[in-house]
């Protein structure tokens, strides 16, 4: 078991190896190279994540393997092949850039290859199936290179996807992880909670981002963390608002525009109401009262109910007798 394990692990640190150097050193690599120089990833970036490019062309992988000696058996095992109907083996990954995904030593286990030009019939993601190295559940992309910096500023940052972290450290913020896309786990927070006290979450500012924070805090309800929230303007996603606002702006998001979870929770909330209509505004009362009622500290419920009446123009007094029966109600 334990030296099959190191023997699959060996294969994924040579697979990713071998990645990197088609990107770099080679023609075949050069598309790749290019996508991700227009995506405004420099040297340094690229070797600090350690990308690569698995080429359209021939079996790469399955080639360099097989020149190796290594047994069927464990190639079939790894989930870097596919099968064919005659039962061939060929590379599972073709004409994508390779973002290899680490365990907690720093150890290549998986990877998710991201497609260069959007395409109806394939995804634009493609991850290793789950393998004996590899699950899911208890993996956050690059932890084992945060872990230190997450250590030293007892935060860490949560964002959905791969460029995302990357764009953030791009921009100097080097404690970002990323649940890459699936929904968090209890797992993942367990990993988070021994480094860091603080956890802000910086999902994609669109309606997908918006909706997988909310589930994200319901999860984070019964963990300890201090929890902070980023909602991105625009439905830009951390990778995309780097590149419209640039390094100085992504740092004051995360420094000078992070909610608290009900504060988040209330403007999620206030965007399925049109304020404008009278039903629409008692029944975002009565949605916003629900929420402040979980609030323990009074000077904290009266903030938020003195913000929902200036949002809603209602008299605050009146707002009060209301969140009163809201007590009684579902508290
Ligand atoms: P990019 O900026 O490269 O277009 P993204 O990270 O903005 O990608 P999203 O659609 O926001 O892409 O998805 C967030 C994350 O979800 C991705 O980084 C990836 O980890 C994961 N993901 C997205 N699409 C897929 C997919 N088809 N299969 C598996 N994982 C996916
Ligand atoms: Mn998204
Ligand atoms: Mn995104
Ligand atoms: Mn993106």
């Amino acid at each position: 078991q334990n030296s099959l394990n190191s023997q699959l692990q060996g294969l994924y640190t040579q697979a990713q190896v071998l990645y990197t150097h088609i990107l770099l050193k080679t023609k075949v690599g050069e598309p790749a190279l290019a996508y991700l120089q227009n995506r405004e990833l420099a040297a340094e970036v690229i070797d600090e994540f350690s990308l690569g490019f698995a080429p359209n062309q021939g079996n790469v992988l399955l080639d360099y393997f097989t020149s190796h000696q290594v047994a069927r058996e464990l190639l079939v095992r790894s989930g870097l092949f596919v099968q064919t109907n005659d039962g061939r083996l060929i590379d599972r990954f073709r004409n994508r850039v390779m973002f290899p995904i680490t365990n907690q030593n720093g150890q290549v286990i998986a990877f998710s290859g991201r497609i260069l030009t959007a395409s109806e019939n394939e995804p634009k993601y493609l991850n290793s199936p789950e393998t004996q190295l590899f699950q899911k559940r208890e993996t956050l992309y690059h932890f084992s290179q945060a872990k230190q910096s997450i250590r030293e500023s007892k935060t860490a940052i949560l964002f959905e996807g791969f460029m995302d972290v990357i764009s953030a450290y791009k921009a100097g913020v080097t404690n970002g992880v990323a649940s890459m896309g699936t929904s968090l786990t209890s797992q993942q927070l367990y990993l988070l909670s021994r480094a860091a006290q603080k956890l802000i979450v910086c999902y994609d500012g669109d309606e997908p981002g918006q909706k997988a924070t909310a589930e994200a805090l319901k999860l984070l309800k019964n963990e300890s963390f201090e929890v902070g929230i980023i909602s991105l303007p625009d439905k830009q996603d951390p990778d995309e608002f780097v590149k419209a606002h640039g390094a100085a702006a992504f740092q004051k998001q995360l420094s000078q525009n992070v909610l608290t979870p009900i504060a988040f929770q209330l403007q999620h909330l206030r965007s399925d109401y049109n304020l404008n209509l009278d039903g629409d505004r008692l029944a975002y009362v009565q949605a916003a009262l629900q929420d402040i009622v979980t609030i323990d500290s009074s000077v904290e419920q009266e903030l938020y109910l003195q913000q929902v009446a200036n949002e809603t123009q209602l008299d605050l007094t009146a707002l009060k007798n209301e969140f009163e029966t809201a007590r009684v109600k579902y508290a």
